[in-house]
């Protein structure tokens, strides 16, 4: 009840949510209540979550916030959800994001942009999202006639999961589920100052998750903290039959790293992420992280990853060549909105016009281009040699005996609403993914942790990439710096 009284007074201002499930959520609740009465219950019972919009729930909305998808309510449920109510975890509803997973900024959903709980005034100083006061008490830092006026002081929560991002920091849920093709769930959670982790790839099963870009794509958790974040990647992570990607190997107790001493551990500081222009901000962030693992007893040292640079653009071919693919069956014929043609092709075509928004039209061309006969070689087929040059980076420096590695997870705070560089120029918004694409691109898994605030007040994010399936590693490192 708390929490759906904190949903009802933000969501007008924040836009989190887009779908509530109260009654769904009372009732998931008295079932925990009653188990919790006679002393079982799972490791989330009764914990309300919100479940970004690409994870599918049976009979509930689930669109990847695309009009496309219009009244599109699946008879199954994604693995991952599975998971958490099989655990005891209660649903409060669906969170908003960037539609079909695309963007960095929460600005491309059909529900609209999603608004981070952090702003910064006009006179430069931040409002912080209150704490949530316990009797489902809470002062949203928008919502007053006063702060409205202030409207073009809001920023984005950061994207594609923007919605779990805002919907966490401001206390309308306990954790939410997120997902992260190139940053999705690291850059958001840099941008709200709460944790997110993207697990390695096959950590979490992609069955019933709508799909963006396969070979990229992975579920995971953004939470308030460290702890919480291990407790609910632990419920999320399986094998399953459903999705041949997911990997067979047993789910450590994540929650059991966090406390660990991180004495002798050897902490990589790659020189190719100091890219040009960074903020001094972020700099300092990046040298105050590297002192406090350096005062818990690790190791620094410098490291190169040679290939980083060219991670970014070859991101941006990967990722079209397979959404494009991915989203050629949204025809009209099996999944949601339908617009008449006087034919199926003018059927297919009146479709797809009217239910993609222009960022995932720009993909799906991006994506047919490098896919076509004559220049698959020149982009699709060099993307993948690049990429599996960016694994090798990688794979060369942990053989060394770099345990965990350490970078901003942003290059920037969060900016504002309606930025005008990045609207006028796609290619500003896909900067934003700078430090998080090389870990996708080589299936690693990364956490981004918050560690300070910017000159304006606002939290920044350090992100820390770990080898595959260590995502302990990451769990107990990060906590030395949250
Ligand atoms: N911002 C990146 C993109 O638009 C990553 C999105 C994601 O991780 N889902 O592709």
């Amino acid at each position: 009840e708390a929490y759906l009284a904190a949903i009802e007074r933000a969501n007008p201002v924040l836009n989190a949510y887009i779908v509530v499930t109260g009654d769904k959520a009372r009732d998931m609740a008295k079932a925990s209540d009653a188990k919790l009465a006679k002393g079982e219950g799972g490791a989330l019972e009764g914990i309300p979550l919100g479940i970004k919009d690409l994870f599918a729930t049976e009979g509930i909305h689930t669109q990847a916030c695309s009009h496309v998808l219009d009244g599109f309510k699946p008879r199954y449920e994604s693995t991952v959800t599975t998971n958490l109510w099989a655990d005891g975890a209660v649903m409060l509803g669906k969170l908003n994001m960037d539609e079909f997973a695309m963007g960095s900024s929460n600005e491309t959903s059909y529900y609209g942009p999603v608004i981070n709980p952090w702003r910064r005034s006009r006179v430069d100083t931040v409002v912080m999202p209150t704490t949530h006061q316990g009797d489902g008490g809470f002062v949203s830092a928008g919502g007053t006639k006063t702060q409205r006026s202030l409207d073009n002081a809001q920023l984005v929560p950061g994207g594609s999961s923007g919605g779990s991002a805002s919907a966490v920091a401001a206390f309308l849920c306990a954790g939410a589920t997120a997902t992260d093709t190139g940053g999705s769930i690291r850059q958001p959670a840099a941008f709200t100052g709460t944790v997110g982790i993207k697990p390695t790839y096959g950590r979490c099963s992609r069955w019933g998750v709508v799909a963006f870009a396969s070979s990229l794509d992975q579920a995971g958790p953004i939470a308030r903290d460290v702890r919480d974040a291990a407790i609910l990647l632990k419920s999320m992570a399986s094998v399953d039959p459903k999705d041949t990607t997911s990997v067979d190997r047993p789910v450590p107790d994540y929650e059991a790293a966090i406390g660990k001493p991180i004495k002798g551990m050897k902490v990589g500081i790659p020189k190719e992420y100091r890219v040009d222009g960074m903020p001094q901000d972020i700099e300092a962030l990046w040298q105050k992280g590297i002192a406090w693992l350096k005062d818990a007893g690790a190791e620094i040292v410098d490291i190169s990853l040679p290939h980083t640079r060219y991670a970014l653009p070859a991101y941006y071919i990967v990722a079209p060549a397979e959404a494009s693919s991915n989203l050629a069956r949204y025809d009209g014929v099996r999944y949601g909105l339908r617009v008449p043609g006087k034919d199926i092709i003018d059927m297919y075509e009146k479709t797809r016009a009217a239910g993609f928004g222009r960022e995932v039209k720009r993909r799906i061309m991006i994506g047919t281009y490098v896919l076509s006969a004559g220049y698959y070689d020149a982009y699709y087929l060099q993307a993948q040699k690049v990429r599996t040059l960016i694994k090798r980076d990688f794979e060369n420096v942990f053989a060394a005996g770099v345990d965990v590695i350490l970078t901003p997870a942003t290059p920037s705070a969060a900016f504002g609403i309606a930025d005008e560089d990045m609207a006028s120029d796609p290619v500003k918004m896909y900067l934003n993914d700078i430090f998080t694409v090389t870990v996708n691109m080589a299936g690693l898994p990364g956490i981004s942790v918050p560690a300070g605030l910017d000159g304006k007040g606002l939290p920044l994010g350090l992100q820390l990439i770990g080898r595959p399936f260590d995502e302990e590693t990451l769990f107990q490192t990060a906590h030395v710096i949250e």
